[in-house]
């Protein structure tokens, strides 16, 4: 029986192939629910088509597939949770919360990302401009499993931020959070690239009345040569082939001790070994490096 007090996922975002940074991910988010016999789903982050390179959300669920991941349910796609956006959107602009910016990118560049609230109070049309969220002159706090207390003060921090962008995307932090909560999540297993999102998220969540789940933020896996990878959108696909190597290589960047008895493993017994054996409390708080590149 899985036990709905575990409710874990995976979200790509379909910029880019799954590549070695997203399979840690997916494979550390799919232990952490499995150990527990928790549910792990599966959400596709789709807000943006301008970055989406055709052919990858086929791509990456593919790839899950053939590495031996299994999902609960239906693949959810945030291209088709518009009305859900943008009924939240309404809300907060209808109660004065969120409100239009007009600014151009040039007005902001000297302001280094934090926004200064410049258009507070002007009452601009909503049509054709941003629509950003007041934030409260507060700290907003939690306890990261891994990377343990965080926080930041999101007037001084981030200033008011956009939660549906001028051409009418919605934004990466509004979506998170209404789809999470929709979907039950308790526990949010991803990058560490994303430690600094989340308390916006958790502000979010708070006007939302949402519970806040558990975070576990992983940490950014650097090639040999200390260059980050992650982010880099045109990382080529994982090779079909090295369906063992790349998860040996994937738990021992999770700080777990996945032995040479596991090289001629199938894929699925090493995921079976994955969940038997998996330690959050291994996880490296900060860099984890890729071994030397596969031929
Ligand atoms: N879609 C995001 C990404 O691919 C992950 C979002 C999340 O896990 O909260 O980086
Ligand atoms: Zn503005």
């Amino acid at each position: 029986m899985k036990s709905p007090s575990y409710i874990g996922r995976f979200a790509p975002t379909p910029s880019g192939y799954l590549h070695f940074g997203s399979l840690v991910a997916a494979l550390a988010s799919y232990l952490d629910a499995r150990s527990v016999n928790g549910l792990w789903l599966m959400r596709m982050e789709d807000l943006d088509p301008t970055r989406e390179v055709a052919g990858a959300q086929a791509a990456i669920l593919h790839a899950l597939e053939h590495y031996g991941f299994e999902w609960d349910g239906e693949l959810i796609k945030q291209s088709q949770r518009h009305d859900a956006y943008e009924q939240i959107v309404q809300r907060w602009f209808s109660h004065g919360l969120a409100y239009a910016c007009t600014c151009s990118r040039k007005q902001l560049e000297d302001f280094q990302g934090i926004y200064p609230g410049l258009c507070r109070n002007l009452g601009h049309d909503p049509d054709s401009a941003a629509i950003r969220i007041r934030v409260p002159e507060l700290e907003y706090r939690f306890e990261d499993r891994v990377q343990g207390l965080y926080s930041q003060h999101l007037g001084r921090d981030v200033g008011d931020f956009v939660i549906r962008r001028r051409d009418g995307l919605y934004a990466y932090q509004l979506a998170v959070v209404i789809d999470d909560a929709w979907q039950g999540v308790t526990d949010i297993v991803r990058g560490a690239d994303l430690l600094d999102s989340t308390p916006r998220q958790l502000y979010l969540q708070e006007l939302l009345g949402f519970p806040q789940p558990r975070y576990l933020h992983l940490p950014l896996i650097t090639q040999p040569d200390g260059n980050k990878l992650g982010k880099s959108y045109r990382s080529p696909p994982l090779p079909a082939d090295q369906v063992t190597p790349l998860l040996l290589r994937a738990l021992r960047a999770l700080g777990q001790k996945a032995g040479d008895e596991l090289s001629y493993a199938s894929s699925r017994e090493v995921l079976d070994w994955g969940i038997r054996h998996w330690d959050a409390t291994l996880v490296p708080r900060t860099r984890s490096l890729a071994e030397a590149e596969l031929s």
